[in-house]
C-alpha cells in the first residue's frame, strides 16, 4: 500500500495551494480530485470562467455602445458569436487547469482521478473512473472538498431552463429574458454577462437590498448603476414557484407589500448561495464531525474533532471565496511542518466583478454601528478623478471608515473601475494598522484609480481632500 505524509481531497484552489505548499515543505503529498481536470470550481466553474465572459461580454458592450464617444467609428455590423466568446472560456479554463497539473508535477504532489473516501482516520479509498478502486495509507488528511450550488425546496433544477451557474456559463443561446433568483455575487455578475449581450434581466432578491452583506452603500449604488445598464430589481422578493412550462419559465413571489408578483422568462438562474460538499467522503468511517448546516466542523487551527483530519475553504465555516481557501490550505500545512502561522479573518478582502467593480474590506458601516464603536466617514466620488474622466469610468466612490479616536482604518468600500485591484492597498494598510492619515500622506502615483483613496484618506482624516 503508498503510504504518504499528507493527503489532500480536493483539488480547488484550497486544496491544490495546500499541495504545492506541502510539497515545498517537503512532505511526501498526494492530491485526490474525482474529476479528470484539477483547480476546483474556482477554475473549472467559477472564478476563472465567470471572470473570462465578464470580459468578453464587457469588450461587445463596450464595441456596441462606448467606442462612439472615443471618436472610433464601426462602418460594417457588430454580431455576437456566443458558440466562440464561450469555446474562449473553455480555452482559459482548460489552459489555467493545465497549469495546476504542471504545479503538482513540478511540486512533486502525485495525483489519483478519483473520489476519495475514508476507510479509516489514516486510511483512504479512491475509486477511479474505470471502476478501479486503491487504498492508500496516510499520517494526515485535509478534507478541501468546497461546495456545490444551493437552492429552495421546491424549486427543480433542469440544468435546461432552470440552471445554476455551472450552466449559465455555457449556455447555447442568450437568453430573452433571463430571471435570476438571489442578488449576491453570481447573479450579479453573471447577470451582467447576458445582459450586456442583450439578455432582459430580472433579479428577485429576497432581503431590502442587492450585495446584502456588503456596506449598504454600496448596495445601493450599485443598483443605480445596474438600473441604468437595464437591470429590473425585485428586491425584499419571497420567490414562492418556479415552474417550466416548454421553453417558458415562471417565477412567482410575495411582493413586500404581501402581493404577488409573477416573472416571466426563458431561463431561470438560480443563484442563493453554495452548500458545502461532503457526499461519497465517508466521514463516518473516521468519526469527522459536521454541523447542522453540512459544514465539517474544525477548531481555530482548521483542526476536525480527529486530530490527523483537517479541513479547509468552502466545505467548512467562513466566506466562500478562493483566497480565503489558499489562506487555509496553507495555514494548515505549515501547522502541520511545525509553522506557526496566522488569518487574520477581518481582513479577507470580498469583490463582486461587475463594471462598475465593487470591493471591500474591514468592518462595514452597519456594523459597526451595532457594536457601538465611533467611526469617521471619508468618502471621495471617482467623478472627481481625472484618470476616471480619460477612461470615462466615473461611477462610483471610495469609502474609509476610520476610528473616531484613533483614526485607525477599520473599514475600507469601493465601488468603482478596478476597485478589484485597488482593495489590496487597502488590505494591506490595514494589515498594517495603518490610520486614515498614514494612507493620506503616502504618494498615489497620478493619474490613477489609487488617488480615490488617499483622497478619502484625506477626508477621513480631517474633511480635506484636496479634489472634492
Ligand atoms: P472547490 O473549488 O469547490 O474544490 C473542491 C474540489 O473537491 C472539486 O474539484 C471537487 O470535484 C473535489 N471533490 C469533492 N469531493 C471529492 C471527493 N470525495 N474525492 C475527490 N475529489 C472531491 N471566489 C472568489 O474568491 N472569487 C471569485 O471571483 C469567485 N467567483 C466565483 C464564480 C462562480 C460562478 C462560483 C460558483 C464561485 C466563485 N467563487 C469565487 C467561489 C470559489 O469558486 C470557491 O470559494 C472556491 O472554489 C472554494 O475552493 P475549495 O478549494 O474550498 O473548493
Ligand atoms: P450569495 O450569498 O452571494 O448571494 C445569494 C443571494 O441570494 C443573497 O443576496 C441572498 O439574500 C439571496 N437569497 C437567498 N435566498 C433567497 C430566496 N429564497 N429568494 C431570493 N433571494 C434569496 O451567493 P451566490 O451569489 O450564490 O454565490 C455563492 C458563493 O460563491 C458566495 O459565497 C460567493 O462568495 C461565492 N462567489 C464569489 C464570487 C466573487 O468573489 N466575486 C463570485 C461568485 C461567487
Amino acid at each position: 500500500m503508498k503510504t504518504y505524509d499528507l493527503v489532500v481531497i480536493g483539488s480547488g484552489p484550497g486544496g491544490y495551494v495546500a499541495a504545492i505548499r506541502a510539497g515545498q515543505l517537503g512532505f511526501k503529498t498526494a492530491l485526490i480530485e474525482k474529476y479528470n481536470t484539477l483547480g476546483g470550481t474556482c477554475l473549472n466553474v467559477g472564478c476563472i470562467p465567470s471572470k473570462a465572459l465578464l470580459d468578453s461580454s464587457h469588450h461587445y458592450e463596450d464595441t456596441l455602445k462606448h467606442l462612439d464617444a472615443h471618436g472610433i467609428e464601426l462602418h460594417g455590423e457588430v454580431t455576437l458569436n456566443l458558440e466562440k466568446m464561450i469555446a474562449r472560456k473553455a480555452a482559459v479554463v482548460e489552459q489555467t487547469c493545465a497549469g495546476v497539473k504542471f504545479l503538482m508535477d513540478k511540486n512533486k504532489v502525485e495525483v489519483f482521478t478519483g473520489v476519495g473516501s475514508f476507510l479509516s482516520s489514516t486510511q483512504l479509498s479512491i475509486a477511479a473512473p474505470d471502476g478501479t478502486t486503491e487504498t492508500i495509507e496516510t499520517k494526515y488528511t485535509i478534507i478541501a472538498t468546497g461546495s456545490k450550488p444551493a437552492s429552495l425546496p421546491f424549486i427543480q433544477i433542469d440544468k435546461e431552463r432552470i440552471i445554476t451557474s455551472t450552466e449559465a456559463l455555457k449556455l447555447k443561446e442568450v437568453p430573452k429574458h433571463l430571471i435570476v433568483i438571489g442578488g449576491g455575487v453570481i447573479g450579479l455578475e453573471l447577470g451582467q454577462v447576458y445582459r450586456r449581450l442583450g439578455a432582459q434581466v430580472s433579479v428577485v432578491e429576497y432581503t431590502d437590498s442587492i450585495i446584502p452583506t456588503m456596506d449598504k452603500g454600496l448596495g445601493r449604488e450599485l443598483t443605480k448603476v445596474l438600473k441604468k445598464q437595464g437591470f429590473n430589481f425585485y428586491t425584499g422578493h419571497q420567490v414562492t414557484a418556479v415552474q417550466r412550462q416548454g421553453d417558458t419559465v415562471m417565477v412567482k413571489a410575495t411582493t413586500p407589500k404581501g402581493g404577488e408578483l409573477v416573472l416571466e422568462g426563458d431561463y431561470c438562474l438560480v443563484a442563493v448561495g453554495r452548500k458545502p460538499y461532503t457526499v461519497g467522503l465517508n466521514l463516518e468511517a473516521a468519526g469527522v464531525q459536521k454541523d447542522d448546516r453540512g459544514r465539517v466542523v474544525v477548531n481555530d487551527h482548521l483542526q476536525t474533532n480527529i486530530p490527523n483530519i483537517y479541513a479547509i475553504g468552502d466545505v467548512v465555516r467562513g466566506a466562500m471565496l478562493a483566497h480565503k481557501a489558499e489562506e487555509e490550505g496553507v495555514l494548515v500545512v505549515e501547522q502541520i511542518a511545525g509553522q506557526k502561522p496566522h488569518i487574520n479573518y477581518d481582513l479577507i478582502p470580498g469583490v463582486v466583478y461587475t463594471w462598475p467593480e465593487v470591493a471591500s474590506v474591514g468592518k462595514t458601516e452597519e456594523q459597526l454601528k451595532a457594536e457601538g464603536i465611533a467611526y469617521k466617514l471619508g468618502q471621495f466620488p471617482f467623478r472627481a478623478l481625472g484618470r476616471a474622466r480619460a477612461s470615462m469610468d466615473t461611477e462610483g466612490f471610495v469609502k474609509i471608515l476610520a476610528d473616531t479616536q484613533t483614526d485607525e482604518v477599520l473599514g475600507v468600500h469601493i465601488i468603482g473601475a478596478r476597485a478589484a485591484d485597488m482593495i489590496a492597498e487597502a488590505v494591506t494598510a490595514m494589515e498594517f494598522k495603518a490610520s486614515a492619515e498614514d494612507i493620506a500622506r503616502i504618494c498615489h502615483a497620478h493619474p490613477t484609480f489609487t488617488e480615490a483613496i488617499k483622497e478619502a484618506a484625506l477626508a477621513a482624516t480631517e474633511n480635506r481632500a484636496i479634489h472634492a
